[in-house]
C-alpha cells in the first residue's frame, strides 16, 4: 500500500523485485526464478509440487504487475477510501473475488487458502485477511500516515500511547534532520534580522 498513487502522488510497484519484497513480507515463499540451465534441464515443473502449500507462490512475472497493482488499489480503496463506505462489506467482496477459503492447518490454526494458483490470488490470501484483522481487532484507527513528506506511507502505530509519527527509523531520522535544518535556518534568519 505504501506505493499506492493514492498516497504518494507517484505510482510505485513497477518492478518484480517490489512484488517479491511485498510477498516475502506477507510470509509467502517465493522461489527464485529458474536459471536458463535449469529450464533447459527441465527443472521448471517444480511449481506443481507446491500447489497445495498455502504459503507457496509462483515466481512473479511481468504479467502479474497489473494484477498486484489492482489488488493493492482495491485494498486501499476499502480501507482508506470514502470514509462513509462500509469497510466490512468491501473487504468481504474482495475475499469472494479472490476465492479465499477459510481452512485449518495441521496445528489446528485458522488459515486462509485460495484455489487460485496465480500470484495475485496467493497475495490476496495473505493480504486480505491481514486487512480484515485491522478491522476486526479495531486497529483501523491506529493506521497513521508517515509524517515524513517524502514518504506519507500508511503504517500501523504499535506504540502503547499511539504517538508514532513515522513508518520507519529511516523516515524518523530524515524528519529529525529536516526539522533540525529548518530550526537552524530560522535561527540564522533571526540572527540576521536582530
Ligand atoms: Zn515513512
Amino acid at each position: 500500500m505504501a506505493t499506492s498513487p493514492q498516497f504518494l502522488g507517484h505510482d510505485g510497484l513497477n518492478y518484480l523485485n517490489e512484488i517479491r519484497r511485498i510477498g516475502e513480507r506477507a510470509g509467502l515463499e517465493i522461489p527464485r526464478a529458474s536459471t536458463l540451465a535449469e529450464i533447459i534441464a527441465g527443472a521448471s515443473d517444480r511449481d506443481d509440487a507446491h500447489g497445495e502449500d498455502p504459503l507457496w507462490c509462483p515466481v512473479p512475472g511481468d504479467s502479474d504487475l497489473d494484477a498486484i497493482r489492482e489488488l493493492r488499489e482495491r485494498l486501499c480503496e476499502a480501507l482508506f477510501g470514502d470514509q462513509g463506505a462500509d469497510v466490512c462489506s468491501r473487504l468481504t467482496l474482495i475475499a469472494l473475488d479472490y476465492s479465499l477459503i477459510p481452512a485449518l492447518n495441521s496445528d489446528g490454526c485458522l488459515t486462509v487458502h485460495t484455489n487460485r494458483g496465480d500470484v495475485a490470488g496467493r497475495f490476496a490470501s495473505r493480504l486480505v485477511p491481514a486487512a480484515m484483522a485491522l478491522v476486526s481487532e479495531r486497529l483501523l484507527a491506529r493506521i497513521r500516515f508517515c509524517a515524513d513528506l517524502w514518504c506519507r506511507s500508511p503504517f500501523l502505530d504499535r506504540t502503547r500511547n499511539g504517538s508514532a509519527m513515522c513508518c520507519s527509523a529511516r523516515c524518523s531520522a530524515r524528519l529529525r534532520k529536516r526539522r533540525f535544518r529548518a530550526g537552524e535556518s530560522r535561527a540564522h534568519e533571526e540572527g540576521i534580522s536582530a
